[in-house]
């Protein structure tokens, strides 16, 4: 029997699964990611839940035949480390995975990618047609996508390809992207910027609504919540679905993907009032072959399945590599 190891590192949660070469999951465990004291300690954690969950499925981790990694970026590929994540505190400069994880398993098959890549694999390993081009494209905190084309999951050379939500799609720069730049497709969508974007909107054009605008609480939450009986909430979500449609016709003219799977919170919460506009608006914006529009059919387990994935076909998503 061989054993296959699957890892999600992300800013929250760390968690791991163990699988046989069936791809049923024998042990899992999760962990809280920690806030410090340095990167050292997250690998810690990520090599501590690997421990519990082939504790969990009876087998020794060196038993283990190949890991996948699906983690926060960016990524130093060569190192096989996350370089300075963005979202943990600055005294995380350097998480070194690859490395430790080759050491703990006792193989050289282990395969780093960034989050979104790990959900293109873990869809393409999942879909029906195993398809050689496809996207992954998640809405949640930040926006951002995976994307596989001719069978290739592209990294680029530092392993930080498909940053997708740092395209510009605003020439006004309306808002500004918490990378720093304006007019970013991530500052005016994803779950974080939603409530901002509302902000600014609102002080445009100061109209009557019953969004809770002033309140530090306000979050995208309560824009989608509103939507449907609120004037102001509809506008909101009418522009997010604009700025989307536009990113995914951007998407779709860079790559020729067949289908495009939507996940991230919220894509996943809010999945009519999120993908209905993209697809309404593709044959508006699209001058080549339309690709379908999904939302994701692994939710929250796409990264931890892609990882899995990974294992399981040498880094690809490709089942012919079972
Ligand atoms: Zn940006």
């Amino acid at each position: 029997m061989a054993y296959y190891v699957g890892v999600d590192l992300g800013a929250t949660n760390v968690r791991s699964v163990v699988a046989d070469d069936e791809g049923e999951i024998l042990g899992q465990a999760r962990d809280g990611t920690p806030r410090g004291p340095t990167g050292i300690a997250v690998t810690e954690a990520v090599l501590g839940v690997v421990r519990r969950a082939c504790a969990e499925a009876g087998i020794d981790p060196s038993e283990a035949v190949a890991c996948g990694i699906g983690a926060i970026g960016p990524l130093d590929l060569a190192e096989g480390a996350v370089e300075n994540p963005a979202n943990l505190p600055d005294t995380i400069d350097r998480i070194p995975l690859t490395g430790p994880l080759s050491v703990l398993l006792d193989t050289d098959n282990v395969y780093l990618h960034n989050d979104t890549n790990a959900g293109v694999i873990g869809e393409r390993f999942h879909s029906d047609r195993n398809p050689d081009d496809m996207v992954y494209l998640t809405i949640s905190s930040g926006v951002g996508a995976g994307v596989c084309v001719d069978g290739h999951v592209l990294a680029g050379w530092d392993g930080n390809a498909g940053e997708v939500g740092h395209m510009t799609l605003d020439p006004h720069g309306f808002m500004t992207c918490g990378c720093g730049h304006d007019g970013h497709w991530e500052g005016y969508c994803s779950g974080n910027n939603i409530p901002k974007y509302a902000r600014e909107l609102h002080q445009e054009d100061p109209v009557e609504t019953a969004l809770p605008i002033d309140d530090p609480d306000f979050s995208a939450v309560d824009v989608f919540e509103h939507a449907g009986d609120d004037e102001f909430a509809d506008h909101v979500v009418d522009q997010v679905g604009h700025w989307n449609a536009m990113g995914v016709a951007n998407i779709v003219h860079a790559y020729a993907p067949l289908i495009i799977y939507v996940g991230g919170a919220v894509a996943l919460n809010n999945p009519e009032l999120i993908l209905e506009p993209i697809r309404e608006q593709m044959s508006d914006m699209v001058m080549s072959n339309i690709p379908e529009i999904q939302l994701t059919t692994l939710g929250d387990e796409v990264v931890v399945e892609g990882a899995l994935a990974s294992a399981m076909t040498a880094g690809t998503g490709d089942r012919s590599r079972l």
